[in-house]
């Protein structure tokens, strides 16, 4: 008898554990303060780019119900949060920080997994959220508005900042942590609430930073994540009419979407979209440095970062000694699963992008004509079978017209373009559609102010990559790469805040501007 107890206390045992395996594995949308299925009773799967076979998690497949479900729990907790005082919103958000350091290692490992970049970049994007958080917050105290003086006497005019309102956040899968703190975290500072959608390759790191929220006291309906397809999710919250502004990074032709159904309702939309970042290398430039940087932007995260450096522009005296020695780094990088601390190349995050990045590689082959010097392949043997491996690929000899060297790759693929001179450098380097970061090498100072001048970035690093933003100084491009807005900085609080004048007159009578003068 004590022995049948004893087994079944074993089976329930291991029952509760594979039941918790099971249920770890499964995950649901925020929202109003509860973790809740789709209203489609349906889920997503989250794979591992290094290795399929590896569900990451199910994720609810949600639909339009949910995402308005989300926007009516973030309305009705608006109004409680606005008229939270900004320093204890802070302190939340502060909280919200030390949970994101507490729980650095397993959010870091989770992002490796779902996302395929190696664990030291995880580490480095979650990071960047701890930063932003923590910079955010201290917003909290600040938020400043201004005073000036008014054009009557005994008037008082001063400008202060209001939250927008409800907010609509939608992100990319390349910085699944850091890209969805950029935007949340200065929208709650700024007594805004949301509701997120992450990329339906990320949903985990998304759902850590909502989870470390709810640890920290954030209250019930402030934040809401919904998980699901851009075309349905995606699209439900770019036009769903109570949600007074869109904040979208992503593709370029998703961002032109999202812009036009927020043109349709006039609300505010705050784009980051593509890039195609360009490295100058002078003739007086210190090689090996520039090579080291080159390796990082053009191969970090594998080529899927929007300030990657797809183009290295080179002059023509030390073009040959750069275009070999890059040649040589490349090869000898070591692609494979991110969570292997020796990897230095993850897998890219679907078959999709795998699909566009080869036919990238064949467009610079035989299209474009440029000379392949080195990669080109999709790694399908061995180690490599069941992820999205592509080998890191330099193209040399790129004339600055090739599609190569025009159009977003998103890959570990980057053409180096031989070029006469400064001016025509930053002529080449001006010379796309986008306007994301730039970077030059070279000793001269002169040189490197000219060119910081006159290359029209958003971004732009002396004797560094084109990769490496830090959270204090606004982020974003010119052209193409978005609407004129910033993230980052104290420069993202113009997105997620309206201004209100306000004038206060103390005179007791009727004092009419531009009309009544005053007698001196
Ligand atoms: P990428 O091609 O890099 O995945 P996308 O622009 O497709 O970039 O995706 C960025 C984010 O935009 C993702 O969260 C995605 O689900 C979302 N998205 C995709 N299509 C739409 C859409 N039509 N409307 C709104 N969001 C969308």
């Amino acid at each position: 008898m004590a022995q049948a107890k004893k087994a079944l206390a074993k089976k329930s045992r291991a029952t509760a554990r594979a039941t918790k395996r099971t249920r770890s594995k499964t995950y649901h949308n925020f929202i109003g303060g509860r973790w809740v299925p789709s209203q489609s009773g349906q889920w997503l799967e989250n794979r591992n780019p290094a290795d399929t076979r590896d569900l990451v998690g199910r994720f609810p497949l949600s639909i339009s119900d949910d995402v308005s479900a989300a926007v009516s729990a973030a309305a009705a907790a608006f109004d409680g949060w606005r008229r939270t005082p900004a320093p204890r919103r802070a302190e939340i958000l502060f909280r919200v920080g030390e949970i994101l350091i507490r729980d650095k290692e397993k959010y870091t490992a989770d992002m490796t997994r779902e996302m395929g970049k190696v664990s030291k970049e995880a580490g480095g994007d979650v990071q960047e959220a701890i930063d932003c958080t923590y910079y955010a917050a201290g917003e909290g105290r600040r938020l400043h508005g201004f005073t000036t003086p008014a054009e009557m006497p005994n008037k008082f005019a001063m400008c202060v900042r209001q939250p927008v309102g409800v907010c609509g956040l939608i992100t990319p899968w390349n910085f699944p942590m850091a890209i969805p703190s950029w935007k949340l975290i200065p929208a709650l500072v700024c007594g805004n609430t949301v509701v997120i959608k992450p990329a339906e390759d990320t949903p985990l790191s998304t759902y850590n930073l909502v989870r470390a929220c709810e640890e920290a006291g954030v209250p019930p309906g402030v934040v809401n994540l919904v998980t699901g397809y851009g075309e349905t999710v995606g699209a439900g919250i770019t036009s769903h009419n109570s949600l007074r502004l869109i904040s979208f990074t992503g593709s370029t032709d998703t961002g032109r979407l999202v812009a036009s159904a927020c043109a349709e309702r006039n609300a505010i939309c705050s784009l980051e979209m593509g890039g195609k970042n360009a490295i100058i290398v002078l003739d007086d430039a210190d090689i090996d440095n520039a090579i080291e940087g080159a390796v990082w932007g053009a191969f970090g995260t594998s080529g899927q970062r929007c300030t990657a450096s797809s183009r290295l522009i080179v002059h023509k005296k030390v073009y040959r000694q750069f275009a070999k020695k890059l040649v040589e780094r490349a090869k000898a990088l070591r692609v494979g699963n991110g969570a292997d601390r020796a990897v230095e190349v993850g897998p890219v995050i679907n078959s999709e992008a795998v699909h566009k990045i080869m036919g990238y590689i064949d467009i610079g082959q035989h299209e474009d004509g440029a000379t392949l010097a080195c990669g080109g392949h999709h790694l399908t043997k061995g180690e490599y079978a069941h992820g999205y491996y592509i080998e890191p690929t330099v193209f040399t000899d790129v004339e600055p017209n090739m599609r190569i060297a025009q159009e977003e790759i998103f890959g570990p693929v980057t053409s180096v373009i031989p070029t006469n001179s400064l001016d025509e450098a930053i002529e080449i380097a001006n010379g796309v559609r986008y306007g994301l970061s730039a970077a030059i090498y070279t000793q001269d100072v002169n040189r490197a102010f000219h060119a910081m001048n006159e290359t029209y970035t958003g971004i732009f690093y002396v004797n560094s990559s084109t990769i490496g933003a830090e959270v204090h100084l606004p982020f974003g491009g010119t052209k193409g790469t978005g609407n004129g807005h910033r993230e980052a900085g104290t420069q993202v609080l113009e997105t997620f805040s309206e201004w209100k004048s306000v004038y206060v007159d103390y005179s007791g009578k009727l004092q009419r501007a531009q009309i009544d003068t005053v007698e001196l």
